[in-house]
């Protein structure tokens, strides 16, 4: 059976990365001046009015603005050229209305996910995403990144999530779609077109959220097979059977290897380094219990194929979750060694994806880092480690089994040497003339950061 465990608060006391800091109000982190250049300028409006005055000041400039946050990922897409003036919503960081009863919150786009995680504990409430608890950033970098983390086959995608929007255009005309209501918007959800805008439409200013409750029961299991042909048959029994996992991946060694190195529990260091199945269950007790029955019989049905299950304990449980999470993330966005890829394709292609990337794999002087495959939702994250000739070879069959597999794909992370050369989206995006039209009404004198369409 496996381990239970109620949540808790998570009460650890993070570190902050200095790096990604503003020294003082108004100047750039570390980490914006690497990505944009030492002559960034940064401004920091506390309301919708003075973010117009900004937009229309810089009007006939020649500057090229970027809505930002805390700028984490500010290493996403090649960088724009020419005078950056970053629009910073660090200032507008209040948590407007929160209503526990209703299950809805709207926040200011400059809300840290640290504050707005810790108010919506106090309710044991939470953002059906994968939210860590232990980094910085802001809502409204998470919403225009429309970043989800592995329960989005679940609770659905963060656009899903949201039932109101609002901010501002680069024309300086506002913008406002849904409200406070959970089902208020008729007619097109125009907020929807923010979410994964990346900054180039306008600037978010307010964020509604619909919020879940907390699961009571979390318990999490692993299976580990030598050949990854098993581990995704017996991922795929999961899908044929009545269980609901809130989570469902399959890993490569590299990724097994590395989730091992932050669990702490004494038998973790004897699991095998083979591919891997993790599954999270999430619910009350009795639904927990009924799909742990089911898992058993799944488990029975392949333990000649498996090199052994595991149920993971409480300490064991929060590294592999947190890993999880952090996958698609650079350990450290400095690096010059790494790609970070992300691929999206109908979940039943997921295991051919699997082998074509071994493929590749096999073929190329690069190695992996880890690889995470989402049977149930389609997404898969792979991590490259090469020299910049390799990655650059490596990047390009990418793109070309993107196109093979009609497969959406992007380059999450690429070290700063690389990124110029790289567009964002692994393959011409089919949808692209649509955006472009939409970002002409938007931002009609193109003062945006557009290399991130
Ligand atoms: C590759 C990737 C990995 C992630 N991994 C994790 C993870 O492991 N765990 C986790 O909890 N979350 C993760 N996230 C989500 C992350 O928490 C959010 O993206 C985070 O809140 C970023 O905040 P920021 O303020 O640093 O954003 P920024 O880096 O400042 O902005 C991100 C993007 O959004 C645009 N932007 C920012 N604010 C606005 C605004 N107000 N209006 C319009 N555009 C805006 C920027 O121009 C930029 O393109 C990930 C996101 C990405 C893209």
């Amino acid at each position: 059976m496996n381990l239970k465990t109620s949540h808790s608060s998570n009460a650890q006391d993070p570190q902050i990365d200095e790096r990604f800091q503003r020294p003082e109000p108004s100047t750039p982190s570390e980490h914006e001046r690497w990505c944009y250049g030492d002559d960034v300028e940064v401004s920091e409006p506390e309301n919708e009015e003075e973010l117009i005055d900004i937009i229309e000041n810089s009007a006939g400039k020649g500057q090229t603005l970027i809505p930002t946050g805390l700028g984490h990922h500010a290493y996403l897409g090649p960088p724009p050229e020419g005078k950056i003036l970053l629009v910073s919503t660090s200032r507008m960081n209040s948590i407007v209305q929160y209503e526990p009863e209703d299950f809805t919150i709207g926040v200011q786009a400059g809300v840290s996910l640290r504050h707005f995680i810790q108010e919506l504990a106090t309710n044991d409430q939470e953002l059906a995403l994968d939210l860590d608890p232990q980094r910085d950033g802001t809502i409204g970098g998470l919403v225009a990144a429309n970043w989800h983390g592995p329960r989005r086959h679940q609770h659905g995608l963060l656009r899903s999530l949201i039932i109101g929007l609002s901010g501002v255009r680069a024309n300086g005309v506002r913008f406002k779609s849904g409200g406070m209501v959970v089902k208020n918007v008729a007619g097109y959800d125009l907020g929807k077109l923010l979410v994964g805008s990346l900054g180039t439409l306008g600037v978010i200013t307010q964020i509604n959220f619909k919020l879940r409750q907390r699961s009571e029961v979390v318990s999490m299991g692993l299976g580990f097979f030598k050949d990854p042909e098993d581990a995704f048959a017996f991922a795929q029994e999961f899908a044929y059977n009545s269980v609901e996992p809130a989570i469902l991946e399959v890993f490569n060694p590299e990724a097994v290897a590395g989730f091992k190195k932050e669990c702490s529990s004494s038998h973790s260091k004897d699991w095998p380094s083979e591919w891997g199945v993790v599954w999270k269950l999430e619910g009350n007790e009795s639904s927990v219990e009924t799909q742990e029955r089911e898992i058993e019989a799944l488990k029975k049905n392949r333990s000649a194929s498996a090199s052994g299950f595991e149920s993971l304990e409480t300490e064991d449980l929060s590294a592999v979750s947190r890993y999880l999470t952090q996958f698609s993330e650079p350990d450290d966005p400095f690096r010059q060694d790494l790609a970070l890829l992300r691929f999206s394709l109908p979940a039943r292609n997921t295991r051919q994806l699997c082998r074509d990337v071994g493929r590749i794999q096999k073929d190329s002087k690069l190695l992996s880092e880890g690889q995470l495959f989402s049977p149930l939702s389609g997404m898969s994250v792979i991590r490259l480690r090469g020299d910049r000739p390799a990655l650059k070879a490596g990047l390009t069959s990418y793109r070309e089994l993107a196109k093979e597999a009609s497969a959406q794909g992007k380059v999450l992370f690429v070290g700063k040497d690389l990124r110029r050369e790289q567009t964002y989206s692994l393959r011409a995006d089919p949808n692209r003339a649509l955006a472009e039209k939409i970002q002409k009404v938007f931002d009609p004198k193109q003062c945006l950061h557009r290399s991130r369409l």
